[in-house]
């Protein structure tokens, strides 16, 4: 094997495989290396929901660029990533309601189909809701969930096919910088050299910031879901729903129904830690949490739990641009929201490294620097992960 390389990317998650895919498309020699196996990381432990509704334009761009993907994989990608088409509600309390209306409106000039509906409508798409805490909600038809791990690999197998190489249990130990410019790397199984280096490691991007001195704020999260079994009542899928109004989100898949929770997320913690297992109480706050929307879900039954991190920011969203020497770029701290959004991501990714700068959607807000000159994110919510 060359150890030359036009682009290194560091790390097999649904972000450096969508990069490498688009970088291989347009004929860029691309290495990718993985220090376990692809889709091990944030990735794996996902809950795959794809929707377009958000509070920032440039995160319905995003998503609505990568719903092309979804909705088309076969034909755009090659292989399987599991799309699963369960309608999506946004429901949010009566005092969001103005930031409700504004995303829908939002959303619906960039052409994403989305529209409001009242309480009474969500009672009808899911009669098994307690809909009596809320007036309107969004509802995007077409939404649902996918499966990551089967995404990154079909990404990673399209890359392969046009000339991408994939080294797995291969961890970069070094990051090689001559006169301010990326060299290459070191790894457990050798030395790899290339111009350009993307730090796609997710939660453990901020080792590999540290080896090049880059000083961008950087925390990793950890998020535990459950699968629970539906009772017989509520044997006919719901839709895939978040839900602010409980800072919880839930959604189908065959006869389970997934839930996690967004607040109680803690921050800090190493991204090697257990992760087969949910923190203790988490499964008892989420089945309470999920009684309150689905009163019948008390007869459910509880399937499995786990956990997950991922990287996060202050503004929670992603490091998306250069950063530090020369050719060393970062597509991580995709904050907990970064599945449904990395086809796009990849794409504008190549177009940055590749043009000089993105035109599917402008990814400059995003830019790392954006830490320097205070120019943080801020969408119609101010909700957050807590
Ligand atoms: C529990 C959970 C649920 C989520 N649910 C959703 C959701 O419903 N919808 C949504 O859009 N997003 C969701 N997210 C967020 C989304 O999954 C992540 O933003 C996304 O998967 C991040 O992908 P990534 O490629 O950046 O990171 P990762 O998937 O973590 O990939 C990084 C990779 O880098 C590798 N690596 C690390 N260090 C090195 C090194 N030194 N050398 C080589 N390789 C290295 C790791 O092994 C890992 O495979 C969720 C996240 C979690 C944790």
């Amino acid at each position: 094997m060359s150890s030359i390389a036009d682009v290194i990317i560091i790390g097999g998650g649904i972000h450096g495989t969508s990069l490498a895919f688009h970088l291989a498309q347009r004929q860029v020699q691309v290495l990718l290396l993985e220090k376990q196996f692809v889709g091990v990381g944030a990735t794996g432990r996902s809950s795959g929901l794809v929707r377009m509704h958000y509070g920032t334009e440039m995160d319905s761009r995003l998503a609505w660029e990568s719903f092309q993907y979804f909705r088309d994989w076969k034909n755009r990608v090659g292989g399987e990533c599991g799309f699963t088409r369960t309608g999506f509600i946004q429901i949010v309390a009566n005092q969001a309601q103005a930031a409700l209306r504004a995303s829908v409106a939002m959303q619906q000039k960039i052409g994403i189909p989305t529209f409001l509906v009242t309480a009474d409508d969500v009672k009808r798409l899911a009669p098994t809701f307690l809909t009596d805490d809320f007036e309107f909600a969004a509802y995007e038809p077409e939404s649902g969930y996918a499966m990551p791990s089967d995404a990154a690999n079909a990404l990673m197998n399209a890359a392969r096919e046009r000339g991408a190489r994939l080294v797995q249990n291969c961890a970069v130990t070094g990051i090689q910088v001559a006169n301010g410019k990326v060299a290459g790397v070191e790894t457990t199984q050798g030395n790899f050299s290339a111009p350009v280096v993307v730090n796609a490691a997710g939660p453990w991007a901020g080792h590999l910031n540290a080896m090049v001195g880059l000083d961008v704020p950087y925390n990793t999260w950890r998020h535990d879901t459950m699968f629970v079994v539906r009772p017989p009542e509520i044997s006919i899928a719901h839709p895939t729903v978040i839900d602010f109004a409980h800072d919880m989100y839930y959604r189908p898949e065959g006869h389970l129904t997934l839930v996690g929770l967004e607040d109680n997320n803690p921050l800090g913690e190493s991204p090697d830690n257990d992760t087969d297992h949910a923190r203790p109480g988490f499964v008892e706050r989420a089945i309470d949490r999920i009684c309150e929307r689905i009163p019948a879900m008390k007869d459910g039954g509880l399937h499995s739990a786990h956990g997950g991190y991922d990287g996060i920011t202050p503004d929670q969203h992603a490091l998306l641009g250069a950063a530090g020497p020369d050719g060393f770029y970062l597509d991580c701290g995709h904050s907990g929201t970064g599945f449904k959004t990395a086809p796009a991501i990849g794409l504008c990714m190549s177009e940055l490294i590749l043009d000089g700068q993105a035109k599917t959607v402008d990814i400059a807000p995003f830019s790392p620097n954006r830490f320097v000159t205070g120019k943080l994110i801020k969408g119609n919510y101010n909700h957050m992960w807590k």
